[in-house]
């Protein structure tokens, strides 16, 4: 299916994203739909194992090859579908007009390679800037990210900058083309909160001043209220609820999200202890095979939870939701 609608620029439709294990096929992102608009920063939450990388790595299609694939559905970047291009059309996508930046920039750049020389292949592949023209660019952009001296920080290699200094340089060469979509998957994890917070303002800088979407991917929603307009709660591989942020924050509808919310320490209140949700996310090989995934940590299960599916529907307009108590409100 070609010539879709071009209002958004990226569009998931229907995505189930699979791994093999022992012969047998499981879906790690579950029929999972989602669309983002320009200039839209949208908000990916849920605990490890909810689907949230594995959804950004199928966008980008580096998915782990021989052990995964994308099983069902499409994926569009501006109008075309890019799920089914072949490796080197990908290439001149990924890297130009998406970009990624990952959690530990330790593993994400190359330790024997300089800075300037892992950010000027950038430039060098993406664009017809010569090697001099490119490494003035490098300059600039270190600068724009806020690295000082960037005149000699290009001449070191990655162990010789500290974690925060290196989350600049995987921004750095994430924005060296003026992507037009962004991919933070949890960029902030591995830094302390005072970086986190530096690190954060300058993604939303860059946002905003590059006008580019911004596909944030985090167990953190701090963050999220910090920075999205709309967000995604993923459980299980499925999309569990999607509203704009504030609806989301203050009229949560899932129970898994309002845990997930109830989880957040307040400034505003005493806390004697911190409150978590028991149990852990089902793996793919123990995903229940009917009946909602969330059944056996869920404070409010009913006994149908077990049997019924729930699907995601309408709540309200713009705010999606799917769990049984609210189809039987609409039922
Ligand atoms: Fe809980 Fe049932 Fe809703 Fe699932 S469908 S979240 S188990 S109430």
């Amino acid at each position: 299916m070609e010539g879709k609608d071009v209002s958004y620029l990226l569009e998931v439709n229907d995505l189930e994203t699979s791994f093999f294990i022992k012969g047998v096929e499981y879906n790690a992102v579950d029929r999972v739909s989602l669309k983002v608009r320009k200039n839209q920063v949208i908000g990916i939450v849920g605990e490890s194992g909810c689907g949230k990388s594995v959804l950004s790595l199928s966008i980008m299609n580096l998915l782990p090859k021989g052990i995964s694939r994308i099983r069902h559905g499409e994926i569009i970047f501006q109008g075309k579908r890019i799920d089914t291009l072949r490796e080197e059309q990908l290439n001149d996508i990924r890297g130009k007009d998406i970009s990624m930046i990952f959690q530990e920039p330790m593993t994400s750049l190359n330790p024997v390679l300089t800075i300037g020389d892992q950010l000027t292949e950038v430039f060098l592949t993406h664009t017809k800037m010569s090697k001099k023209e490119a490494e003035e660019e490098c300059v600039l952009l270190l600068k724009e990210v806020g690295i000082p001296r960037p005149e000699s920080v290009i001449r070191e290699y990655p162990h010789q900058l500290s974690g925060g200094m290196r989350q600049r340089v995987m921004i750095a060469m994430a924005i060296a083309c003026k992507p037009k979509l962004l991919i933070a998957d949890e960029p902030t994890t591995a830094l302390d909160v005072t970086v986190q917070a530096q690190i954060l303002e300058l993604l939303k800088h860059i946002q905003k001043t590059n006008e580019m979407s911004i596909m944030l991917i985090t167990h953190d929603l701090g963050i999220v209220a910090e920075m999205c307009d709309e967000v995604i709660v993923m459980y299980a591989g499925t999309i569990v609820e999607r509203a704009d942020v504030c609806s989301l924050f203050y009229h949560a509808k899932h129970p898994y999200t309002q845990l997930l919310i109830h989880s957040i320490p307040r400034i505003d209140e005493e806390v004697s202890s911190l409150s978590t949700i028991d149990g852990i996310v089902p793996s793919l090989t123990q995903m229940p095979k009917k009946g909602c995934r969330f059944v056996d940590r869920c404070p409010k299960a009913m006994r149908e939870c077990r049997e019924v599916t729930p699907t995601l529907s309408s709540y309200t307009t713009g705010h999606d939701v799917a769990c049984l108590l609210y189809e039987q409100v609409a039922r």
